[in-house]
Formats: C-alpha cells, structure tokens, sequence
C-alpha cells in the first residue's frame, strides 16, 4: 500500500534548495529521527575540523594564540545580525542569555530613571522569569505579568493595555519556547516606544529559525542561545544585540575590563568603548566561540529566508501528519496552525505525554517533553528532512497506538 505522506515527503525532499546543508553535518544516527535540535542542535563538520585544529593551535601557540582567536565573538557576532536582520556592530557574543538578559534589562532600566514597572509574560521561559523577578526585587520595582496562554504568544492589545508613563522596560520571547508561538515583534516594539519604554527581545527560539527583523522593527535589545537553531555545541556562548543609536547611551552594570576603552592601559576608571564591546565582561570562551562561529557561518550561507521557508514546510507537514495520524490517538496541536505565526518547531498535548515521549526514544524518535503534558517537535531546517518528519512522527503514532507507552512509568518528578 502506497503511503501518500511517504510521497509527500519525497516530493517536498526533491524540491528543497536546503537540502545539500545535511552532509555539512555529523550524522551518526541516521535510523534516528533527531526532533530536539531545539534544545541542541547538531555537530557541524567544519565545527569539528576548527576545534581540532584551535586544539592544536592552543597547545603549539599558548599565549601568541590570543591576538587571532579574540575577534571571533565579533565575527560570528555580525554573522548572526545577518541572521536575525540587524546590523554589522549591533551583536557580540557573550556569557550566557541568562547574564546577557541580565545586562540588558538593568542597562535599559537605569536608562529609564523614575519608571518602576517592567512588562513581561507569565508563561515565558523559567530563566527569563526568575532573572527579571530579581532585578525588580533588587530594585524594588513591579512586573506585570501578561498570562498569554500556553499555546500561544502574548496578544499585541495585552502588551498594549499594560503599557503606560510607569513602564520602563518590555521584555518577551519572540518565538515562545513551548508553543512556538510568535509574537509581533515590530507592533509590540512601535507600542513600547509610543509610550517611551525599551523593548527587550529573547531570540533563543527564533535565530536560525525564522526571520526576525530586528532593523526593520527598530528593536532595541535582543539576546538568544546559539547552541539550538545555531549549531553553536554545548556551552556555547549567547548573542546579544543593541540597536548602534542606543549604544552610547546604555551602561550595563558588570563593569569588566572587556568592556573597557583600551583594555591594557589598566587604567583607574571604567570608561566603556564606544561598540557593541561595552556590554562585555571578562575573558570569552574561546573553543565554545569558534564553535558558535562555525554554526552562525553555516547559517548565514544558507540564509535566513529560506530556511524560515523550509521551517514553514517541515511543521506544516508535521501539522498535517498529526492531524491524520496523532490527532484520533488523543494528541493534540498546541502550536498555532497558521504557519506564519509558528516557530520551526511543532507542540502536541498528550494526558500521558511524559510516557510518550520515553517510550518514542526506545523507539528511534527524539522528541522533547516540555510541562505540563506536553512532546514538543523540532525541527531544525539546515539537517531536517520532510522524511525524518514521516518516520518520527509515524513512530510516535506507532507508540500510541499500540499503548506501549503505557509501560513506562509517569514521570518522577509529578511534572505531567
Ligand atoms: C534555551 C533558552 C534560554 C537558555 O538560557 P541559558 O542562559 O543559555 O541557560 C533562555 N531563554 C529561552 C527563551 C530559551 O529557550
């Protein structure tokens, strides 16, 4: 019996101007539908050729090494503005997001004296919550925190109702990371201004998966991950992004000496060069770096366009595979069915998702379990082929239907 999801895929496979981009990679599981490239992506190759050779270059060069292997943070810096639509100067990478978050939101607090609120949503990722919840207790300022529902980014007209002459700062995922929701970037950044409050952007979902356009929106600030849709590796350093006008007027408040106008000097007083620069702070990670470097080439190459095209095709299929095979097995979408509004990653509800998802990687597919009830499909466009879409979510189908994932047990820690 012909399958025509089978055919579909083929098709889809067949047509796509991506597809030369999965050889770039190392793939040691090809029986292995891999849908967490979210959470991690995979292994360049050239990643691997750059960081045996920096190995080597670390124990031959030592100290002589420094000079050639700092620019790479501003490198893969102005890579990864191509990639999210801001300028070259405008994004470095640094710490982690969390601390690059950190940064940014005290940065745009303090220029924003005699305002005590910050706008931020309820259901956004942990980090996020936790790290502004500090600062507005350090600071003894307020959050308003926007309930958006799990399935779907904060409304234009909630963040709008929230605005007024006490807020100081907007601070929101693009791409939320259970739903993959996205949110109005450009109408949720033109309302924050018209009420004179800074905008802060978390991309962790969205850079190497969809265009964002932060030139085009005038965004102010961003930070995001580079080991998800950036095939940074683990560890590797974040990005963060400041609009060039903004620059001289934000202080962030980790004073380092990388931050400092001529480093060397160790001079008595903090003076933060005039770039992108002042908003780091110590010593970069320089193999993690390279890393990240590496993945933001790859990116770049392919191009944002048309790996946000390929990541529309790959849920859309996906959308269409769960409506006919997972939907009758007790699934349900909780993602937006409108392609434009979605990530490159796909979320099905599940009463008994925990279980699911352990019995799936038995069974050859890498799903993601995100709380409450939730198997959450990435699908990263550089490596991820409509026919990987098939077999994972096939197996998936497979697994609920023959209740077999009914002898794992529930997960230990009550999350479902
Ligand atoms: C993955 C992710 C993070 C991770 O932050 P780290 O500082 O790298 O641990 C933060 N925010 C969002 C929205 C994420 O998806």
């Amino acid at each position: 019996m012909t399958d025509p999801y089978m055919e579909e895929a083929r098709r889809l496979d067949a047509a796509d101007s991506l597809s030369g981009f999965r050889d770039r990679f190392v793939i040691t599981d090809p029986g292995i539908a891999y849908l967490d490239g979210n959470s991690l992506g995979r292994l360049p190759r050239s990643t691997r050729d750059r960081l045996r050779a920096l190995v080597d270059e670390w124990g031959a060069d030592l100290i002589d090494g420094w000079r050639r292997w700092l620019p790479a943070g501003r490198e893969a810096g102005d890579l990864v503005a191509r990639i999210v639509g801001a300028e070259p100067g405008e994004v470095v990478l640094s710490d982690s997001t969390g601390v690059n978050l950190y940064k940014l939101a005290v940065a745009a607090l303090d220029a924003r004296p005699g305002r005590d609120v910050i706008v931020a949503a309820a259901d956004d990722f942990p980090t996020d919550r936790y790290i502004l919840d500090g600062i507005a207790a350090a600071r003894g300022l307020k959050v308003r925190w926007l309930g958006s529902g799990l399935d779907d980014a904060v409304r234009p007209a909630d963040v709008e109702a929230a605005l007024d002459a006490r807020v100081a700062l907007v601070c929101l995922s693009h791409v939320a990371y259970r739903s993959g929701a996205v949110a109005d970037l450009a109408g949720v950044t033109k309302a924050a201004h018209r009420h004179g409050a800074l905008v802060l952007w978390d991309l962790c979902h969205s850079a190497g998966a969809v265009q964002v356009g932060l030139s085009a929106a005038n965004a102010d600030l961003a930070v995001g991950c580079t080991y998800k849709y950036l095939n940074g590796g683990p560890g590797a350093p974040a990005f963060l992004y400041v609009r060039r006008k903004l620059q001289p007027l934000l202080r962030q408040p980790i004073w380092g000496w990388f931050g400092q106008t001529d480093q060397f000097a160790m001079g008595p007083d903090y003076r933060p060069v005039p770039a992108i620069e002042r908003f780091l702070v110590g010593t970069p990670p320089v193999l993690a770096g390279h890393a990240a470097l590496e993945g933001a080439r790859l990116t770049a190459e392919a191009g944002i366009e048309a790996i946000a095209a390929k990541a529309r095709s790959l849920t859309g299929y996906a959308l269409r595979l769960a409506d006919a095979w997972l939907a009758p097995l007790g699934f349900r979408v909780a993602s937006p069915r409108d392609g434009r509004r979605r990530g490159a990653h796909l979320t099905l509800h599940h009463p008994s998702a925990w279980p699911v998802c352990q019995a799936a990687k038995s069974a050859g597919v890498i799903p993601d379990y995100r709380a409450p009830q939730r198997l959450r499909l990435g699908f990263p466009p550089l490596y991820t082929r409509h026919i990987d879409v098939h077999s994972g979510l096939s197996r998936l189908r497979d697994v609920a239907a023959t209740g077999r994932y009914r002898d794992f047990p529930d997960d230990p820690k009550g999350l479902t």
